[in-house]
């Protein structure tokens, strides 16, 4: 059906809105952003109504468990890549704590190749710091980041680099490749046996503490040792409004860190465990009101950079079960956009450029991605989302597109819905719904040599 696929090709978006407020039709042609401005010719475009959505650039998450290879029973990089688009994404970076964990060239590189085979979003791998994650001796980043997946992120995300020695280590050799370190900050002493936030309600549920001060005294140290090896530090997933203010005096100081928070930690707060649903179980865990507050204020004044998922998938039985033997983890890819919106924009503390900025520029930047993040103007790659702000829904298990069905969103009412994702100019989610992959496989031999 080449005539079929040769129309796929060409989509005329008639009357979005961008981030701004400002309306236009957008033409997306040959895999870029061909024309913007309103009244375009639809001449041979396939055409998509965009009235009351608005046009986001191409999400970029950061931070994403894929599980593959090793997890498979959790989550696979092709379902893994089919909840990213459904939630409006077009990049993720895909975790190194997989089974081999992503620490040497050959396993990024398939990583890499399976990505580009699911074809829905770039999957840009994240290299492990130390081999097997085990935080004994640094892996091969120089390696990872001269193959072809040109891993530029490094992270033992899942663990800790609590070693100070191994951490600044691995801060002076990423420097050689404009690398960054993303620390998972859990100070592992202070959090032995850790069940939920440690605090007034963690001593009435006799659950053990996971303290504040474990996350902050690693960032702490961190901040300090990025300044003073002169390299760049990425802290994921704050939690605590103590690791807010440490993160903005290392700013205003000139030190290059930077930050992300979940959705999950923007809008749940630790009262939800009271339930022992294991669904609520997350690392590090649901905090208090005020910790929400100070992360949704963190990320309106920039002391926060991105919002990233942390998606964690677990197979059913890991979660069906008593808390204290319950994984850590929840999805978050399909619903991160609504819970942004229903956290932070709702409430006005940020606007949908600021959206644009936290869920595609910045991470983008911070990953060093190309192809992604770029915005929506003439020229730029087609890598938009478009999303419905009026839309409503209790969200449901039909809502969500991978494995994993450990959303703590169930059953909630979240605002927003997506429409409609665009990856390398072809339309992988329209309606709501994900295109079949062999489409995109086929559009893919045609555009991309
Ligand atoms: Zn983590």
């Amino acid at each position: 059906m080449p005539s079929e696929r040769a129309a796929s090709t060409r989509y005329l978006i008639r009357g979005a809105t961008l981030p701004d407020g400002t309306g236009t039709d957008l033409l997306l042609a040959g895999g870029r952003i061909a024309e913007l401005g309103p009244g375009l010719s639809s001449a041979g475009a396939s055409v998509v109504d965009a009235a009351g959505l608005i046009a986001l650039p191409g999400l970029v998450d950061l931070h994403t468990h894929l599980r593959e290879p090793g997890f498979e029973q959790s989550e696979t990089i092709l379902t893994g890549s089919r909840a990213a688009a459904i939630g409006g994404f077009t990049s993720v970076f895909a975790m190194a704590n997989t089974s081999p964990a992503q620490d040497t060239a050959g396993v990024v590189e398939q990583v890499l190749a399976l990505g580009e085979q699911a074809g829905y979003v770039t999957v840009q791998p994240i290299g492990a710091v130390t081999v097997g994650l085990a935080g004994e001796r640094l892996a091969e980043l120089g390696a990872m980041a001269a193959s072809r997946a040109r891993v530029r992120v490094f992270s033992d995300d899942g663990f800790c680099v609590s070693d100070p020695l191994l951490m600044r280590r691995a801060l002076e050799y990423v420097k050689a490749f404009d690398g960054v370190v993303a620390q998972h900050a859990q100070e592992p002493r202070l959090t032995e046996k850790a069940q939920m936030n440690e605090g007034a309600l963690s001593g009435e549920l006799g659950l053990m503490g996971w303290p504040a001060v474990a996350e902050e005294s690693i960032i702490a140290r961190d901040v300090l040792l990025a300044e003073h090896v002169g390299s760049r530090l990425h802290v994921c997933h704050v939690s605590t409004a103590g690791s807010v203010d440490v993160i903005r005096w290392a700013k205003a100081r000139g030190i290059n860190v930077t930050a992300e928070a979940t959705p999950h930690h923007l809008l749940l707060t630790e009262d939800l465990v009271v339930g022992y649903d294991a669904r609520f179980k997350v690392n590090p865990p649901l905090r208090r009101r005020e910790d929400v507050e100070a992360l949704r204020a963190g990320l309106a004044d920039g002391t926060i950079d991105i919002v990233a998922t942390d998606h964690a998938p677990h197979p059913v039985e890991s979660k069906d079960c008593e808390w204290d033997a319950a994984a850590n983890g929840m999805v978050g890819l399909e619903s991160a956009l609504s819970v942004v919106h229903a956290a932070v924009v709702t409430g006005g503390q940020l606007d949908w450029s600021d959206v644009a900025r936290v869920l595609s520029a910045a991470p983008a930047r911070i990953g060093r991605v190309d192809g992604q993040g770029q915005g929506l103007v003439i020229g730029a790659p087609a890598e938009l989302t478009l999303y419905d702000p009026a839309a409503s829904r209790v969200f449901g298990r039909e809502d969500l597109a991978g494995k994993g069905s450990n959303s703590p969103y169930l059953s909630m009412t979240l605002p927003g819905r997506v429409h409609a994702t665009f990856h390398r100019g072809y339309a992988t989610v329209l309606d709501g719904a994900l295109r079949p992959v062999a489409e995109i496989a086929a559009h893919g031999e045609n555009t991309h040599g």
